[in-house]
């Protein structure tokens, strides 16, 4: 049997661990730029509000107060997304992690009869330490785990055990085709064309037919809906992350700007290797300072900042000086902090990104050649840890009860 656990509603459940005032309210969180819907709380989904709807259409109902409006903060969702799938991990055999707010739990094993009170722990357990709803699903294939999961969340149950793929028939009857797993928008009109119309429709259809008209996605789907395991994560299309971050607790309140300023460019380099190894470029980078909770005899602040290149890039140089630049701006002196973090957002694809009209030929030979440079970089700092490789920017003074094999004798460079 195999599970699916899946936060609901996840950025703004994220933002309700912050702010209880949001409880019971219609929530959206918008993306990077403030531009579309990217979650919504149940109120908000009552109140008629879609996915990836463009902002400025609800904007008089933002004004008037009834619809709350978040810009998303990334580095608080991946801080929990993480806690949450540790979480998972807790209690699967194994978990493949979907997305920031999925994981598939593999329970090779796991008697059925304990499936429930498994997946009714982990959703406690996620409530109780985290305050995130979470909706498990455990059926017979992945797909189906997926229908499972759907269903309970429409029927506000917690956890769903479905144990024959045959007992989906109901639900299936009524979830559209193009709510199944793997079939696009684009797939499903062309499905609706031939009369299928819901995925009970899709699955009573012949193999062959399936073969035929869809090829082998659709023959593992339609297997899959029949109780058949047959996707693995490296079938289906992965989008890339929307983000990467790095932030540290320190081990004791700091507040020496040249540390802190090696720390965020230690950050924004790890970014940056991240980033490249996925084969993504980043649009937007982000800052964050935040003060010790319990000391507030100094103040209290969480000040934080954001870029936007012009551009997509995944330069080490580029996104470090970035990043320093940023905490320029938003450091404040004689305050101490005892968390730093660095995000970037807004990811593409790095082979999609072309030159722009006004890049002149020595500027793309500039943009070659500093891709070669990162390559040689990522090349000598292969694998995790300290790099071997970097640049003065990330360089420390050791700081007291900090010894993490940046410290160097030399003193970082003035500002
Ligand atoms: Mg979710």
């Amino acid at each position: 049997m195999v599970g699916l656990a899946d936060c609901n509603n996840f950025f703004v459940s994220c933002e309700r661990t912050l702010n209880p005032a949001l409880e019971n309210q219609a929530v959206v969180v918008l993306s990077n730029n403030d531009g579309c819907v990217v979650a919504r709380s149940n109120e908000a989904k009552r109140a008629g509000i879609k996915m990836g709807q463009p902002a400025f259409q609800i904007k008089d109902r933002i004004q008037s107060g009834e619809i709350i409006a978040l810009s998303g903060n990334h580095l608080l969702y991946r801080e929990i997304s993480l806690k949450v799938h540790d979480i998972f991990r807790r209690y699967a055999p194994m978990t493949l992690d979907y997305s920031v707010d999925e994981a598939f739990l593999i329970m090779d094993g796991i008697p059925d009869s304990q499936l429930r009170s498994i997946g009714e722990a982990i959703a406690a357990n996620c409530w109780d330490e985290l305050h995130i709803p979470v909706t498990i699903g455990f059926a017979p294939s992945k797909t189906l785990a997926k229908i499972v999961a759907e269903s309970c969340k429409k029927r506000g149950k917690r956890v769903g055990v479905l144990l024959k793929a045959e007992a989906a028939r109901p639900v299936i009857q009524k979830m559209s085709i193009s709510d199944l797993w793997g079939i696009g928008r684009r797939l499903s009109k062309r499905l609706y064309t031939s009369g299928v119309y819901t995925i009970a429709d899709f699955a009573d259809k012949d193999l062959g037919w399936i073969r035929t008209n869809l090829g082998i996605n659709g023959e593992r789907s339609w297997r899959e809906l029949h109780g058949e395991h047959c996707i693995e994560l490296s079938h289906v299309q992965t989008q890339l992350q929307d983000s990467v971050s790095e932030s540290r607790t320190f081990p004791e309140d700091v507040d020496d700007y040249d540390y802190i300023r090696a720390r965020i460019a230690i950050y924004a380099a790890d970014c940056s290797k991240k980033l490249r190894a996925m084969g993504g470029e980043c649009q937007l980078l982000g800052v964050m300072l935040q003060t010790n909770r319990f000391h507030l005899e100094r103040g209290n602040a969480h000040p934080q900042g954001s870029v936007r290149f012009i551009e997509p890039t995944s330069d080490t140089v580029m996104i470090c000086n970035a990043a320093i630049s940023i905490l320029e701006r938003i450091f404040i002196q004689d305050l101490p902090f005892k968390r730093a973090g660095v995000w970037l957002s807004e990811i593409v694809p790095a082979k999609s990104v072309i030159p722009s009209l006004f890049d002149s030929q020595e500027s793309i030979r500039e943009k070659a050649s500093r891709s070669l440079l990162m390559k040689a970089i990522d090349n000598i700092n292969l694998g995790p840890g300290i790099p071997i490789l970097k640049l003065a920017s990330q360089i420390t003074q050791g700081h007291p009860g900090h010894n993490d094999g940046y410290s160097s004798t030399f003193q970082a460079p003035k500002r």
